[in-house]
């Protein structure tokens, strides 16, 4: 957080410690024999779990302790009204239940899926969730965990054709869910006039129908122009306006809640964009103006049939 230092939005931010590491938290979402194997490959030391995935000694403790942070985050949320984001790394959202997710042949670095854990524990009390997750990869953990859960809404935006190779137009849910799993596969060089159509339009659209309580972000910051391993074309501004959108909705009474969780993100736009977002979910800066470009056709008549899908689920649920 050095680079805020210089930030009005400083002043406005709390540091607060992860929570204890603790199991029952974790075992909301994954299988406790998977829960129970990574805590025995964590015990040999480091090493490569998968060809993108190492572990220490100290991950088992560290990934439970930001899945512990998640539940309770997401209590303390709804309580207060107060904005979280939850400075995790990996972010999570290519755990699946018991492994690598959807047939992915890796788990992405990602060893529990924090924001499902906070999602299970928010639906738990009754409450519906809405995801976004802006990462620039497909979160494939996460739709697998919550595929036939109809109180998550789940809102995928990335890249398509690359690492897990999931989250097509077609995946719109489970039999008791269909329609509250978006996914956006957008084509290499998409910017932000592209991601400004959707937050007006996709996003704005599906949460005015589904009137979630509680909205979850994945906040990677991989779709950045300068990060080398995506060829999506963002800026920080995109991140500025995605900030300032989540905050009003908090500020209208729209949603009660808001959590961000931190995902990817590899190079010197992560900075920049991390801030920028930041600056927007305080409006401790200027909203920018950014305008939009529609998708492209076949995007947007999938598109049209799951928000048809998910007014359907809405009203029969
Ligand atoms: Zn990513």
């Amino acid at each position: 957080m050095r680079e805020l230092s210089n930030s009005p939005a400083q002043s406005l931010i709390d540091l607060v410690k992860c929570s204890k590491p603790d199991i029952t938290s974790v075992v909301l979402v994954h299988d406790l024999r998977y829960v129970e194997w990574v805590e025995n490959e964590c015990s040999k030391g480091f090493h490569y779990i998968d060809p993108d995935t190492y572990v220490t000694e100290h991950t088992y403790n560290v990934a439970l302790a930001f899945a512990t942070t998640a539940r309770d985050a997401a209590i303390d949320a709804v309580r207060t009204s107060t904005p979280w984001f939850i400075l995790a790394r990996p972010g999570g959202h290519h755990a699946g239940r018991s492994g690598p997710a959807m047939g992915a042949p890796t788990l992405g670095f990602c060893i529990f899926d924090y924001i499902s854990v906070a999602a299970k524990t928010l639906i738990n009390q009754g409450l519906r969730v809405m995801i976004i997750d802006f990462d620039a990869h497909h979160g494939n953990g996460t739709q697998e965990i919550l595929w036939d859960e109809p109180k998550a809404l789940h809102i995928d935006i990335h890249q398509r054709w690359i690492y897990p190779g999931t989250g097509g137009l077609e995946d719109v849910g489970g039999l008791n869910a269909k329609g509250t799993k978006i996914n956006i596969p957008l084509y290499p060089y998409s910017n932000d006039s592209h991601y400004a159509y959707i937050i007006n339009n996709i996003i704005e659209t599906a949460r005015n129908v589904f009137q979630p309580d509680v909205i979850l972000v994945f906040a990677g910051f991989d779709a950045h122009k300068d990060d080398k391993l995506t060829q999506l074309r963002v800026t920080e501004d995109l991140y500025s306006l995605f900030g300032h959108y989540l905050r009003e909705l908090l500020e209208d009474k729209l949603v009660r809640g808001l959590i961000s969780i931190l995902g990817g993100g590899y190079g010197k736009g992560m900075v920049k964009s991390l801030k920028s977002y930041v600056e927007g979910l305080t409006g401790v800066s200027r909203k920018p103006s950014i305008s939009e470009t529609s998708l492209q056709d076949d995007i947007l008549n999938a598109l049209r049939k799951n928000l048809n899908l998910l007014k359907t689920t809405v009203e029969t649920s």
